[in-house]
C-alpha cells in the first residue's frame, strides 16, 4: 500500500476520484454551482421528499412538547419508545407477516443480519452484484461464502445441490431490483429452489422496490404474492418512503434472535422518534399512491425502450435505468454535458460498478413529466452521436 497521496493521485488519473459535492435541492431540482437541474440522481422514487402538502400535514399533526429528536440510547436500553412498536406492528400488518424489526438504516440491516444469523457451519450464496452493505455483512460473517454470477440460477442451483448436505444452513442473498443495473432477480425461481431444501433461507433486499412495486408499494415480493416465502425481506425507508431507516420482515423466532445477536442493532443509538413518526405518517399514505407508481412505470418504460438497446447485456426492467459508457472518463464527460443541459446526472464508476462499465445511473421519480422524459431521450441521442 503506497502513501495516501499517491493512491489519491492514482484514483484521480483513473478518473475515479470521489469528492463530496456541494449540493442543495428545490423540489424536483438539484442545485449545484449556481445551476438548477432536473434531479435524475436521487432515490426519491415517488417524488415525495420535498412534498409541501405532506410536510404541512405532518407538522400540523404534531404536538411540539411530545416531539423527540433523539433516542439518546440503544433500543435495548432506554431508546425503544412506543413509536417503535407501533411502526413494527403497522409493518407486520401491512405485510400480513409475523413481525417486523426496524433498524437505523439499510446499511445497518445488511451489515448486521448475516453476521448475526450465520456461523462457520453456514454457507452464504450471494449474487455478484449485491449492494456494498451486504458485501460488508458477508465480510463480517464467519460463514463460508460464494458469489454466484449475476442472476445466474443454473450456477446457483448447482452450488446448492453440491453444498446443501455439508452445511447446517444456506443463505441465498439477492436484491429484488438491483441498484446499479435496474434489473430484477427471479423471485419465483428462488422460492422454488428453496422449497426443495429444508436448510435454505432466502434473503431479499427490496431497497429499490419498496414504495414503487406491488399493489400497496410493498415491493416485488408483494407484486408476486411471495412475501410469506421469504425469510429475510429487507426494505429501506430512505428512498421511495422519503424518510430514514430500514426494516426486515421475518418470523418471531428470527426477530428474537436478531434482538439478541445483531451488533448493528444492539450497539447503536436508536433512530430519533420524530423520524419514526414521519415514517409512520408516510406508511399510511404510500399504499394508496397508485397513480404515482403507474406514472413512474410509464415514464420508465419510455426511457428503457430508448436506452436498453444501447447497454449490451444490461437490461433494466425498472425505474433505475443505466446508460453504460465504458471507461470512467467517458461517463464523466457525458455527465458534465448533460448537467450543462439541465439534467442532474452523475457518473457511476468503479468500485461501485465493475471495471469498464462506468455509466450514468438514471433514477426516475414520479414527479418527472412525459415531456421531460422526451427531452432527456433527445439529449441522450445527441450525446451518443457526439461522444
Ligand atoms: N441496500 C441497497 C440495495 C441499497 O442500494 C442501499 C443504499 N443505496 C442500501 C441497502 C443501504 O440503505 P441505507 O441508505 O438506508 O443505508
Amino acid at each position: 500500500m503506497g502513501s495516501f497521496s499517491s493512491q489519491l493521485e492514482q484514483l484521480s488519473q483513473q478518473g475515479n476520484l470521489r469528492r463530496l459535492p456541494e449540493i442543495d435541492s428545490d423540489g424536483r431540482y438539484a442545485i449545484r454551482g449556481g445551476m438548477k437541474m432536473l434531479n435524475l440522481s436521487s432515490n426519491d422514487y415517488l417524488g415525495l421528499a420535498d412534498n409541501r402538502a405532506l410536510k404541512e400535514e405532518f407538522f400540523h399533526s404534531l404536538n411540539p412538547h411530545e416531539c423527540r429528536f433523539s433516542s439518546t440510547s440503544s433500543r435495548l436500553l432506554t431508546g425503544n419508545f412506543p413509536i417503535y412498536t407501533r411502526l413494527e406492528n403497522q409493518l407486520a400488518e401491512l405485510y400480513d407477516a409475523e413481525c417486523a424489526l426496524v433498524f437505523n438504516s439499510g446499511y445497518h440491516a445488511n451489515s448486521g443480519i448475516l453476521p448475526a444469523v450465520t456461523d462457520n457451519r453456514s454457507l452464504i450464496l450471494a449474487d455478484k452484484l449485491v449492494h456494498a452493505s451486504i458485501v460488508d455483512g458477508i465480510g463480517l460473517s464467519k460463514a463460508r461464502n460464494i458469489r454466484y454470477r449475476h442472476n445466474h440460477y443454473e450456477q446457483l442451483e448447482r452450488l446448492v445441490a453440491e453444498n446443501s448436505s455439508q452445511y447446517d444452513k444456506i443463505f441465498i442473498v439477492t436484491e429484488s431490483i438491483f441498484s446499479m443495473d435496474g434489473d430484477e432477480c427471479d423471485l419465483q425461481r428462488l422460492v422454488a429452489l428453496k422449497k426443495n431444501f429444508h436448510n435454505i433461507y432466502l434473503y431479499v433486499d427490496e431497497a429499490h422496490a419498496f414504495g414503487v412495486r406491488g399493489p400497496q408499494g410493498l415491493g416485488c415480493a408483494e407484486e408476486q404474492k411471495l412475501t410469506r416465502k421469504i425469510d429475510f425481506l429487507v426494505c429501506t425507508f430512505g428512498k421511495a418512503a422519503a424518510s430514514v431507516g430500514a426494516f426486515v420482515i421475518c418470523s418471531n423466532e428470527i426477530k428474537e434472535y436478531l434482538v439478541n445477536k445483531m451488533r448493528t442493532l444492539i450497539f447503536t443509538t436508536a433512530l430519533p422518534p420524530i423520524n419514526l413518526e414521519w415514517t409512520q405518517f408516510m406508511l399510511h399514505k404510500i399504499p394508496f399512491m397508485h397513480s404515482r407508481r403507474e406514472h413512474l412505470e410509464k415514464i420508465s418504460k419510455k426511457l428503457r425502450n430508448a436506452l436498453n438497446p444501447l447497454n449490451g447485456d444490461i437490461l433494466s426492467s425498472s425505474h433505475i435505468i443505466p446508460y453504460v459508457l465504458g471507461n470512467s472518463e467517458r461517463a464523466i464527460t457525458a455527465a458534465e454535458r448533460l448537467q450543462r443541459e439541465g439534467f442532474y446526472l452523475l457518473p457511476v464508476r468503479p468500485p461501485t460498478v465493475p471495471q469498464g462499465s462506468s455509466r450514468l445511473r438514471i433514477s426516475l421519480n414520479a414527479e418527472i413529466t412525459d415531456t421531460e422524459i422526451e427531452q432527456l431521450i433527445h439529449a441522450l441521442h445527441n450525446l451518443q452521436t457526439d461522444l
